[in-house]
């Protein structure tokens, strides 16, 4: 079995000194325990800002992945079957069932099952929560989020559109931005090539936003929270562009602002309706089957290219979900 520690705390964007591949050998599955095989493994931008607080020097790298049942002691997970395994960044996971999630049965055969590390996954719950539970938003409503183009953000947008929404997106690439088009948001730019982002939002939405989907944090939140209508709702999902400062950043929300315009803002992790999980999922895979909710998956080949696919998923490399084809 092969596993990639977190040998030093990233300073700063981690660098491919701060891994370490590690090899052992696993015991035989005990009763009650299954031994899985990873299938794909996903790389997410909370791994690099759980790092500071959940994550210390020498732990295998946190994060989800879809694995195969190869050896079976317990009936609940026969051998073949798939799961959803919070095993970390390891080829091979001794596990006693705690925590693993059946690939849902109605799986249509031509999906892969690595969507269920994306948009019928732990993303695709993230993004259904923070419109439906934190915004409430409403058809007719106009919705602002950023990374858009990402694993998150590519969700959002297109469920906002499925309740007939406006849907304003940025992201930092041309063809990350030629995608959204692509998935029929209605405004979209690239906030690197822009110039004044001041100036983008309001062309895209001159009457400004009922609710902000927030991935990105840091200068845009300040800029975007300007352009918010009165009374508007801002989800707090992210904040991907302070993940790798060194120092925490302090007040970047503009708090006169925020009472002028009566703005409600809510920071939300999708683990808060772990109890509609299941029903959630069953949600995104019939949108996916009908052919309303589309996605793309930036896949690397080989568990040896985690820590590369990590850094390039940080940086911005991908268009929809990052994930690890070992
Ligand atoms: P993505 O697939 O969107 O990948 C990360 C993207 O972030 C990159 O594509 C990159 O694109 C963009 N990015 C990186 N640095 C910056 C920057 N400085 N400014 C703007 N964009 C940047 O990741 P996810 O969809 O998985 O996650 C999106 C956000 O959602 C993250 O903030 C993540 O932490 C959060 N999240 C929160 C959850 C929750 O429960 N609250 C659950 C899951 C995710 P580019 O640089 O090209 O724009």
């Amino acid at each position: 079995a092969q596993s990639w520690v977190m040998t030093k705390h990233f300073d700063g964007f981690p660098k491919k000194s701060d891994f370490g591949l590690k090899v052992e050998e696993l015991p035989e599955p005990k009763d009650g325990e299954v031994l899985l095989e990873a299938e794909f493994l996903s790389v997410d931008p909370y791994m690099r800002s759980f790092s500071k607080t959940h994550m210390k020097e020498g732990d295998v790298m946190i994060g989800g992945q879809v694995a195969k049942v190869i050896q079976s002691r317990n009936p609940a997970f026969p051998v073949g079957s798939h799961v959803v395994s919070n095993s970390g960044w390891r080829t091979h996971t001794i596990s006693d069932g705690t925590g693993l999630t059946p690939i849902l049965p109605e799986w249509p055969k031509d999906v892969s099952l690595s969507l269920a590390l994306g948009a019928i996954g732990m993303p695709g719950l993230t993004a259904v929560y923070g419109i439906e539970e934190v915004l409430g938003l409403q058809k007719g409503e106009t919705l602002l989020v950023n990374a858009a183009a990402g694993a998150v953000g590519s969700v959002v947008g297109q469920i906002a559109k499925i309740k007939g929404c406006k849907v304003v997106g940025s992201a930092g690439t041309d063809a990350q931005v030629a995608y959204l088009r692509e998935l029929g948001f209605d405004e979209v730019f690239n906030y690197k090539t822009v110039g004044s982002l001041e100036e983008a939002l309001r062309k895209a939405s001159p009457e400004g936003y009922d609710c902000f989907f927030e991935n990105v944090g840091g200068s845009f939140s300040t800029v975007a929270l300007q352009q918010m209508k009165n009374f508007g709702r801002i989800a707090v999902c992210g904040s991907i562009s302070v993940y790798n400062d060194s120092t925490p950043q302090t007040g970047p929300y503009p708090h006169l602002t925020m009472i002028l315009k009566q703005l409600k803002m809510e920071g939300f992790m999708q683990s808060r309706w772990e109890h509609k999980h299941p029903e959630t999922l069953k949600r995104l895979l019939a949108w996916v089957k009908e052919g309303k909710l589309h996605y793309r998956e930036h896949v690397t080949k080989g568990f040896e290219n985690m820590p590369a696919a990590f850094m390039g998923m940080l940086q911005g490399e991908n268009i929809g979900k990052a994930v690890v084809a070992v």
